[in-house]
């Protein structure tokens, strides 16, 4: 029923659907980490961040226990926003490289980032139950952002098998068989109605430290992956690296 991503933001705030990611996300708020103990953790579902007008979208996983569930942004105060932001600066999508908390000043350029689970999952692990749950705010969103987005960059296995089903139900046709996850994959979706664009997606290494850590995911990678979706989508980039042929 939200008739605009801001009205949507409020709303996925105030989620309470998930009893065991609830009680996850305010055990952690609790807690705390020792290096964050001055610190009032959101301990909330994390909404989606970025225009209402973007065009090209970036679905991650969930939010980190002392990332976005501490900060209440995506990928705010983790070590895989740090590469993520990084990236999108590099590329000229964000006007800062650097992501510590929601009063940071962080703009993006014509992206927005979302995530299949809002809330903070224990061993980064949401069930499949939880995922479909939290499916309709995705569906919610990319229905809000149809006049706009034309990309979609999926970080990693898990959003990419969430996301597909999301799309064919809001509105664009997916093959038979779905299309694989892997580093590099592009597919266009086709619209299943009149007056509806296509979608891009692009599927990325998702940017954990168990990828960035162990030289899987790099920057290049990652910028050249944000680059191409972003320029499929219409948005003028900085490049430093040659677009793949
Ligand atoms: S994971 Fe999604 S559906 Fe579940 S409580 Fe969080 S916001 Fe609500």
């Amino acid at each position: 029923m939200c008739r605009s991503i801001a009205e949507l933001d409020a709303a996925v705030a105030d989620c309470f659907a998930c009893p065991r990611l609830v009680a996850w996300r305010e055990l952690v708020a609790r807690q705390k980490r020792a290096a964050f103990r001055d610190q009032t953790y959101w301990g909330r579902p994390v909404p989606g961040f970025g225009p209402a007008d973007a065009r090209m979208l970036i679905v991650g996983l969930a939010p980190a226990a002392h990332g976005g569930n501490r900060t209440g942004r995506m990928f705010t105060g983790d070590r895989s926003g740090d590469v993520l932001y990084a990236a999108l600066y590099a590329v000229g999508l964000a006007n800062q490289p650097t992501a510590v908390d929601r009063d940071d000043g962080l703009r993006l350029d014509g992206v927005r980032i979302t995530a299949p689970v809002h809330c903070a999952p224990p061993d980064n692990k949401p069930t499949p139950e939880e995922r479909d749950r939290c499916g309709h705010w995705l569906d919610t969103e990319l229905r809000l952002l149809t006049p706009t987005v034309r990309s979609v960059v999926v970080l990693g296995a898990f959003g990419w098998q969430a996301l597909l089903p999301v799309l064919a139900g809001a509105g664009w046709v997916v093959p038979r068989p779905r299309p694989r996850f892997g580093h590099g994959a592009h597919v266009e979706l086709a619209a299943a109605d009149a007056g509806r664009n296509p979608l891009h997606l692009f599927g990325c290494y998702h940017v954990s430290q168990q990828n960035t850590f162990t030289g899987r995911l790099t920057p290049a990678m990652l910028e050249e992956v944000l680059a191409d979706a972003a320029e499929t989508a219409g948005l003028q980039v900085r490049r430093s690296h040659a677009p793949r042929g």
